[in-house]
């Protein structure tokens, strides 16, 4: 909401308001978690950001492929865009069901934009890429976050942009940058650093040739990444349903790649008791945990760092 608020008064500033032509120049986007409630929501985002309309509004984090699908999201995204208070309509998902919600939205008419999580790393679950072909097809538009996948990605020999003079941050947001379906990507920039490496990225000349070369390391270091679909590893495991295994792994992740040590051990202890459990963690069976993934991911591995690391 504060964000809102400044970016709203910058705006203001700049004279970009109403349909004015220094409006028209920008893609003006906001979202919220009260997937039912959406008008009085947006209400409030365009009161906060003196605008008269939005170009997107997203359903944020949905994880209900029926709700894309729904009687009601469809009224809904009619009559927000007839009120010309958003120009589209679109949801994002981060976690699973990925597959499913962009595949329910490729069967609707009503979705117009989708912000998803996507990195070199999915380019070998070919479920995914269907479901992203079946969207491109559909004339969606399609936004990827997360791009920049910390630094076990890309190493030299599998990073043509390395060669280049392109940091990992910058060659991961190349990679996805070159796929011909994804029209754009949230990437956050919150430095003049991290603006200038972006810029970077985008403007270094790349070939298809280059993505195969990223595509063929992306299927080597798959079993390294975890998508956060716990339900099946945990389940398998017999750990109960509360143990957090997808969020500890992302955690792990921030301290093992990310080196952010203390922030991770943070995160980590701000879980509920029960979903870092020590005893179910030394309990599970990980090895039927790890048959169950479909990824191959070494979730018993990981778990127990989990333990020697954030615990
Ligand atoms: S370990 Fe595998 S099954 Fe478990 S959350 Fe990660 S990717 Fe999914």
């Amino acid at each position: 909401m504060e964000s809102e608020r400044r970016i709203g008064s910058f705006l203001k500033s700049i004279g970009a308001s109403g349909h004015s032509a220094e409006r028209k120049k920008l893609w003006l986007v906001t979202k919220t978690y009260f997937h039912t409630q959406i008008d009085e929501h947006l209400h409030g985002s365009l009161k906060r950001l003196q605008q008269d309309y939005v170009d997107c509004i997203y359903m944020h984090r949905l994880r209900d492929p029926k709700l894309v699908a729904s009687q009601q999201t469809k009224e809904q995204a009619e009559r927000l865009k007839k009120s010309g208070m958003t120009r589209f309509f679109g949801f994002s998902v981060h976690d699973e069901p990925v597959v499913e919600c962009l595949n329910a939205a490729a069967d609707t008419d009503h979705i117009d934009v989708i912000m998803f999580r996507y990195d070199c790393h999915y380019y070998p679950k070919s479920d995914l890429m269907a479901a992203i072909e079946k969207c491109h097809k559909k004339g969606i538009g399609l936004v990827a976050m997360k791009t920049g996948v910390g630094g076990m990605t890309l190493p030299d020999r599998y990073d043509p942009f390395r060669k280049r003079g392109l940091s990992q941050y910058e060659s991961t947001l190349k990679a996805v940058a070159l796929d011909p379906r994804i029209h754009s990507i949230c990437s956050e920039m919150t430095t003049t650093d991290m603006v200038q490496q972006n810029s970077n990225a985008l403007s270094t000349k790349a070939s298809l040739a280059d993505l195969d070369a990223i595509k063929e390391h992306a299927e080597l270091v798959s079993h390294l990444w975890c998508r956060g679909c716990d339900h099946l590893c945990r389940e398998a495991s017999g750990a109960g349903r509360n143990l957090a295994v997808a969020d500890s792994l992302r955690f792990l992740m921030y301290h093992d790649h990310y080196k952010k040590e203390e922030w991770a051990r943070d995160l980590y202890q701000r879980l509920e008791p029960e979903q870092r459990d020590l005893y179910a963690i030394a309990a599970a069976d990980w090895q039927s945990a790890e048959r169950a993934c479909p990824y191959h991911v070494p979730v018993g591995k990981l778990m127990q760092r989990v333990r020697e690391r954030l615990a």
